[in-house]
């Protein structure tokens, strides 16, 4: 493959050479290998090397003869990117059967969320089977697979509305804010929290927005200039790929000279949907590299925290992207959401986080799928979780094993979700405290209902249930002096 293009020049996997090719190992040629404790292993426990080097783009019809320098353009992904069942028709052609299209039409009708998926996703999603390919579930709704929603889910379920002092700033931990910039991202997430302001309005929801606006900007950075508890600044989806490098530099400069800021994520969901743009958007990349250095040199971090869910996500050109942002010594974590038919087996969960960590991104949290509208047959069951976490930890390395959370319905933030003061599986409730959120407040966590036992779909079935459905668990965890969150 021809690279001239990128800005990425190191080897990458595919060129590393034999170990016996290697002169330190020679010089080991004629030591005695000890004994082996363990079994050999097998291709498939290694299989997170391998990083897709394919030109699996090539498979769709719009692409075929799409160069490699073509496809690694960001603004070829930016312009080709499906924003309709149209414009999928057009790019993928008789991949996408009319039935699947027309699916995905009443899907969208009734989402909270528009459509917007990179070629590179496209090209990702396995044609031959889209209902249940991992990337299309995240992406793309069809109305056949569509559950109904649980009746005690509401609209920005995190409540982060009301821990806004100023629109677009979030402040509901001590020392930490969530700085939401702007309200577009690469791809718009089906299941995404903020489907209350992120992606322009649908014909379910007229959103919030939260548009580029100066005054909107400034009124977030004097407010965090005037706490001086706050050290810690998620600046978050709408997403900081969408951002003009000016606009990057303009926040990292601004809370980089707050002398009580000390550490900077920039949340983007950009790796994983177009890590191209660290391949061929040169200023960008460039503008991130300069502030992550001018921030360690006042010793402070500036880092990137991405957001990839499947293995099937990653090929050799996220791989490239990757390793070109560790070797400018730019952090990169990811936080995962646990989403059914994507990453809720042990194997692919494993799998994920060993792809991750190899190629030095740190895997930090895994979460619960948060409650939201329109997504229901993609969570699943506390239980679930709890279950996959025992197969995760001890897999690899304590400090690239994500902790698995549930950010509890109500504003209660992130809980380890072990942490349940009860968890009823048969109604699927559990029920969380978060002393430093709220001490006064019990928050409750509803798992999906067609996950449950016959007995606790029944109880759901009639409405009469609920509130002793509610007071049950309250008493369970013995906590009924607390306020339940709503
Ligand atoms: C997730 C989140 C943060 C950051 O939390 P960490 O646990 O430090 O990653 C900050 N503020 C809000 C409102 C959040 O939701
Ligand atoms: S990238 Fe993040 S903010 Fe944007 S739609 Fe997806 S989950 Fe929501």
């Amino acid at each position: 493959m021809d690279k001239q293009t990128s800005v990425v020049e190191e080897p990458t996997v595919a060129d590393l050479p034999e170990i016996s090719e290697i002169p330190e190992f020679q010089k080991l040629a004629d030591v005695v290998v000890p004994e082996p404790l363990k079994e050999e292993v097998n291709e498939s426990e290694l299989e997170h090397r391998d990083f897709d080097d394919s030109e699996f783009w090539r498979k769709i019809p719009a692409f075929r003869d799409v160069e490699y320098e073509q496809f690694i353009d960001h603004k070829f992904q930016l312009i080709n990117s499906v924003t309709s069942p149209e414009k999928l028709t057009g790019i993928v052609g008789e991949l996408a059967t009319p039935e699947f299209v027309e699916d995905m039409k009443a899907g969208l009708r009734a989402a909270p969320m528009n459509v917007r998926v990179s070629p590179y996703l496209i090209s990702r999603i396995d044609w031959d089977n889209p209902y249940d390919d991992p990337i299309r579930r995240q992406f793309i709704p069809v109305a056949s697979r569509r559950l109904p929603d649980h009746p005690q889910l509401t609209l920005d379920s995190l409540h982060e509305q009301d821990d806004s002092p100023t629109p677009g700033l979030v402040h509901r931990y001590p020392d930490k804010v969530l700085f939401l910039p702007l309200d577009v991202c690469p791809v718009y997430c089906r299941f995404c929290t903020r489907s209350y302001a992120i992606g322009g309005d649908t014909n379910q929801v007229e959103k919030v927005g939260y548009k580029y606006s100066p005054e909107r900007w400034k009124k977030a950075f004097a407010y965090i200039a005037s706490r001086p508890e706050i050290e810690d600044v998620v600046v978050s989806g709408g997403d900081a790929w969408n951002l003009a490098p000016m606009h990057l530099k303009e926040i990292l400069s601004t809370l980089l000279a707050i002398p009580h800021i000390r550490r900077i994520r920039l949340a983007t969901k950009g790796p994983a949907v177009m890590p191209m743009k660290i391949h061929s958007d040169r200023k960008w990349v460039r503008a991130l590299i300069k502030w992550v250095d001018h921030g360690r040199k006042l010793g402070k971090e500036v880092c990137l925290h991405t957001h990839f869910n499947s293995p099937n996500e990653i090929s050799l050109i996220t791989h490239d992207a990757m390793q070109e942002l560790f070797r400018h010594g730019v952090k990169v974590r990811n936080q995962s959401v646990l989403i059914r038919g994507v990453n809720d087996s042990p194997e692919t969960m494993q799998l994920l986080v060993k792809r991750l960590s190899y190629m030095n991104v740190q895997p930090y949290y895994v979460y619960q799928h948060d409650m939201v509208k329109g997504v229901e047959e993609l969570r699943t069951r506390v239980g679930k979780t709890v279950e996959l976490e025992r197969h995760v930890r001890g897999a690899t390395a304590g400090f690239n094993t994500p902790i698995f959370v549930n950010d509890v319905p109500g504003g209660g933030g992130k809980r380890d979700v072990h942490s349940y003061d009860y968890y009823n599986e048969t109604t699927g409730v559990s029920v969380y405290r978060s002393p430093n959120v709220d001490e006064e407040k019990a928050y409750l966590y509803y798992d999906p209902i067609d996950q449950l036992p016959e007995e606790g779909r029944e109880r759901w079935a009639r409405e009469s249930e609920h509130q002793a459905i509610i007071d049950e668990a309250l008493k369970g965890a013995g906590l009924t002096d607390l306020e339940p969150a709503r």
